[in-house]
């Protein structure tokens, strides 16, 4: 998952730079970075924690520079080393290179057995220290030569900022998978940022999606230079939509919220229930859940309190962590439930974990009965495009059927958005990354591929 910002010819890049990623703070909680690039050197600065409290302003201050690339991480089990926080900086023969990555390299491994075949060393797991090496161990004279090489030996889901002391290279993989948008800043900078929501915070005026297999230049003095790499093959991520990005984002053209409105009423249409009220998982099924009861016509009650000081229920790899968290982190106003009907609305089910919680939590509020409904398909397979999901044997779709989740779960009913609602709620006006509901593994890659070690 993770985030990413490129800054260019900004005043106070790293200052732009931060409050982008803290806007962005919901694509990763674990880690954070900022490298600045002055002309002459680049300055890092990066560390485990949420951005608020890794930066300080004294910091911020000692980083000067027009050029900003900066990353939040997102917490993958078993990897949870500073070593792992981005951006990734390296001396090589040209001079110095810093790299922010969001997405997973799929042929990760087979790349980085070759480079050590030819006397690489490795110092972490994330497949963005494969693009330092290749981009070093290229022949050609120019960076953005190197560049290029090293983009035909890359494949998955990538969006990159690359920066050298003076220009910053900024690419979307061909099939534009994660997002990726370009804004110009009040002061006549530019700034590319994984979600448009930095831009409101920084003032940035949005002027376009970077486009898949897109390659942008960024040089002092000029505008940025595109050029097409790849021939686009336009596949965005539908779990964006679904659960990752922040509501008021606009995503290749459309608003989260808006699209997860239209989730809930495709799900009000395909599997309805009879019910006094309908409540949402919050924050996760908000839309959706307005989207379901104006669909049935039954009253919308935020019915459930969440605690915002916990983070979310994925962050803990260990099963026992998340079966608290969830207590810790929602609690229903019984008063509201005792003797309801309800319809709950959550917008994706992984392992069972939270449904399971809730429906105890809700019967246990005195609510008659449970009807669980999920805005997204039912997940049968590993994402491995960067959106962190378990392996297989985890995923409680991938090996029930509807009938046998609601029963262990609890819910007096089952029901989920299907993949022909999910595509009209999004709009049927192109062809949605949908590796988790149907397998279709079209990027390279497969359920077996190793998951999100650190870039994404
Ligand atoms: P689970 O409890 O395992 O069924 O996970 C479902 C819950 O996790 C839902 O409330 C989602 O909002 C949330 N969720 C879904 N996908 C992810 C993800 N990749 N990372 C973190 N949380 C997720």
């Amino acid at each position: 998952m993770c985030a990413i910002v490129g800054v260019f010819g900004a005043k106070k890049a790293s200052t732009v730079a931060y409050y982008s990623l803290f806007s962005m703070q919901h694509r990763g909680q674990e880690a954070t970075g900022i490298s600045v690039a002055n002309g002459e050197k680049i300055k890092l600065y990066k560390k485990r924690g949420m951005v608020a409290d890794v930066f300080s302003q004294e910091t911020l201050d000692s980083m000067e520079g027009s050029c900003a690339v900066g990353h939040n991480r997102y917490s993958t089990a078993g990897s949870e080393s500073q070593g792992d926080a981005q951006p990734v900086f390296a001396k090589y023969k040209l001079g110095e290179i810093s790299v922010v990555h969001n997405g997973n390299l799929v042929n990760k491994n087979e790349v980085r057995e070759e480079l050590i075949a030819k006397g690489a060393i490795f110092q972490t797991d994330m497949d963005t220290e494969n693009i330092i090496h290749l981009i070093a161990k290229s022949q050609k004279d120019a960076l953005v030569d190197r560049i290029k090489d090293m983009l035909t030996r890359i494949e998955g889901a990538y969006c990159l900022a690359i920066q050298s002391r003076s220009k910053m290279f900024v690419i979307r993989d061909r099939f534009g998978i994660r997002p990726l948008s370009l804004g110009k800043l009040p002061d006549g900078g530019w700034i590319v940022a994984s979600e448009t929501c930095a831009f409101d915070l920084v003032g940035a005026e949005f002027v376009r999606d970077v486009s898949p297999g897109e390659m942008l230049t960024f040089e002092e003095g000029k505008e940025p230079v595109s050029e097409q790499i790849f021939e686009p093959d336009y596949h965005p991520c539908a779990f964006e939509y679904i659960y990752f990005a922040r509501p008021d984002s606009i995503i290749d053209g459309k608003n989260v919220y808006q699209t997860r409105l239209q989730m809930g009423r495709k799900l009000a249409e395909e599997v309805p229930a009879e019910v006094d009220l309908v409540l949402p998982v919050p924050d996760s099924g908000v839309a959706a859940a307005r989207g379901y009861a104006e669909g049935l016509g039954v009253p919308f009650e935020m019915g459930i309190v969440r605690n915002h000081y916990v983070g979310r229920t994925f962050i803990e790899p260990t099963q026992e962590i998340r079966d608290l968290k969830v207590k810790l982190k929602l609690s229903p106003i019984k008063h509201l439930i005792a003797g309801k009907r309800v319809a709950i609305i959550d917008d994706s089910l992984v392992r069972g974990t939270t449904s399971k919680q809730i429906v105890r939590m809700l019967k246990e509020a005195g609510a008659a009965e449970v009807h669980m409904r999920i805005a997204a398909p039912e997940i049968k397979f590993p994402c491995r495009y960067g959106i962190d999901t378990p392996t297989r044997a985890e995923l409680i779709s991938a090996s029930h059927g509807v009938e046998e989740i609601a029963e262990s779960i609890g819910a007096d009913s089952l029901g989920f958005l299907s993949v022909d609602g999910l595509i009209d709620a999004l709009g049927r006006d192109r062809t949605y990354s949908l590796v988790s509901f149907d397998g279709n593994y079209f990027a390279g890659g497969s359920a077996d591929t190793p998951g999100c070690a650190g870039g994404c």
